[in-house]
């Protein structure tokens, strides 16, 4: 039995992780569930599945939890803040970790699986943007396994050499294309866009997801997160990533070799098969996702991202090639205006201006401790949310 501890638990990649869980009970056993205010659904969640550990990151919300389970005949041990998120990354009975909290807040404990050695199932993109080579690293020098759960990047790893080589080359793959649904505004016209709702932005045409990741899917954002996801992932530079626009979201994506193949992996788009897959590899268990329906599907499309449309993607590649904290600061500032564009506060296109604002604003460093990391991400979350507030204004 692996020792599992969900990172996340409340929100729809933990919550997917449980679906596929339940149906291998004696497989996996559940050590730690965790959220940040959701006290409710934590609760609820302990009931059924009985962890040994219940994690609160917001420590108000874990006495509540604490409180709560006391009416109950249960030996849950109850944490809270982010100590507590650590704790649970890195205990002995702790062999997987599912890094599924949203946003920058995922960075430390994330950090923590890593630097304990355990299989880490990364859903949590933004620690690898925030954090690139520490986190690969951390990776390396600790033994841990890095099982990709981003669909396009578990795709792509399942469309690679089993013995995975450190260099592109050596293993023939000349590209790396890396497929995007265009999200929910792929043909609205342009100047409509900086009237577009929160409601829209989140109502993604093919996946259903947190809000954070959505409003990303419709900036395309998501995408740029991903192409720096990818670098690191797989040692690859962003010239040898290419976008593809696939609207039908069935081929999650593909790698292209030397000798003119490219292999593909398809299924219909729910998240459960990358996680059944990062949960059972190198073999592979049922995940409760039904079967591919080619016939019903009939066509599959593919175009080029438009990149006057989806400024974000360009912003994001070109944080990779600046390298350092550009990264960092891309994501700190892209956080700010989604949470901001989300509270009703700026309008969708403000995303994009103030990511690149910030940019232009911030002097990456390099990005050689954690400390130096959370300064960048500090730094440029100041500076977004003053240029939120002029925005607003
Ligand atoms: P979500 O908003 O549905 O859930 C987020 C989870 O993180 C919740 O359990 C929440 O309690 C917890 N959380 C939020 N803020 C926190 C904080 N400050 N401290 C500790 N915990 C906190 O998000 P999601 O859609 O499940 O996405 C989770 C991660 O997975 C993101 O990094 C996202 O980019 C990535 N991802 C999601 C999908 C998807 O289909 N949802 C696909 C690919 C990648
Ligand atoms: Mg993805």
């Amino acid at each position: 039995m692996k020792g599992i501890s969900i990172l996340g638990a409340t929100g729809s990649i933990g919550l997917s992780t449980l679906s596929v869980l339940e149906q291998h009970p004696g497989k996996f056993q559940l050590i730690a569930l965790t959220a940040d205010k959701n006290v409710e659904k934590l609760h609820e969640l302990c009931l059924t599945w009985h962890p040994k550990y219940a994690v609160m990151a917001d420590k108000k919300s874990a006495d509540k939890l604490r409180d709560l389970l006391s009416n109950y005949d249960t030996d849950i041990e109850v944490l809270g803040g982010q100590d507590g998120l650590v704790t649970v990354a890195s205990l002995p009975e702790t062999d997987y970790v599912m890094a599924a909290i949203v946003g920058a807040a995922g960075l430390i404990p994330t950090l923590a699986a890593a630097r304990a050695g355990k299989r880490v199932l990364l859903a949590n993109k933004e620690s690898l943007v925030m954090s690139g080579q520490l986190f690969m690293d951390a990776i390396h020098e600790n033994g841990a396994e890095l099982l990709p759960i981003d669909s396009e990047h578990n795709a792509i790893f399942q469309c690679m050499p089993t013995n995975l080589d450190k260099n592109l080359n050596n293993m023939g793959i000349t590209k790396i294309l890396i497929t995007a649904s265009g999200g929910p505004f792929r043909c609205t016209p342009i100047q409509e866009l900086s009237a577009v709702t929160p409601e829209q932005a989140c109502n993604h045409p093919n996946w259903d997801m947190g809000k954070k990741i959505s409003v990303d899917s419709a900036t395309m954002m998501n995408k740029g997160l991903e192409i720096i996801e990818a670098c690191w992932l797989f040692n690859a530079e962003p010239e040898q990533i290419q976008v593809v626009i696939h609207p039908q979201s069935v081929i999650h994506s593909m790698v292209e070799y030397e000798d003119g193949s490219i292999l593909a992996q398809l299924g219909n788009p729910d998240m459960r098969t990358p996680i059944a897959h990062a949960l059972a590899w190198p073999e592979r268990i049922p995940s409760g996702v039904r079967s591919l329906d080619l016939f019903d599907i009939a066509r599959l499309d593919f175009e080029e991202a438009d990149l006057q449309r989806f400024p974000c993607l360009n912003l994001a590649a070109d944080a990779m090639r600046a390298g350092g904290t550009s990264t960092t600061i891309l994501n700190a500032a892209n956080e700010v205006a989604v949470f901001q564009f989300l509270q009703g506060s700026i309008k969708f296109t403000d995303i994009s201006r103030i990511v690149e604002m910030t940019l232009t604003h911030i002097q990456p460093a390099i990005a050689d401790s954690i400390e130096c990391v959370l300064d960048a991400d500090m730094s440029a979350r100041r500076h977004s949310e003053q240029l939120a507030r002029e925005l607003a204004a």
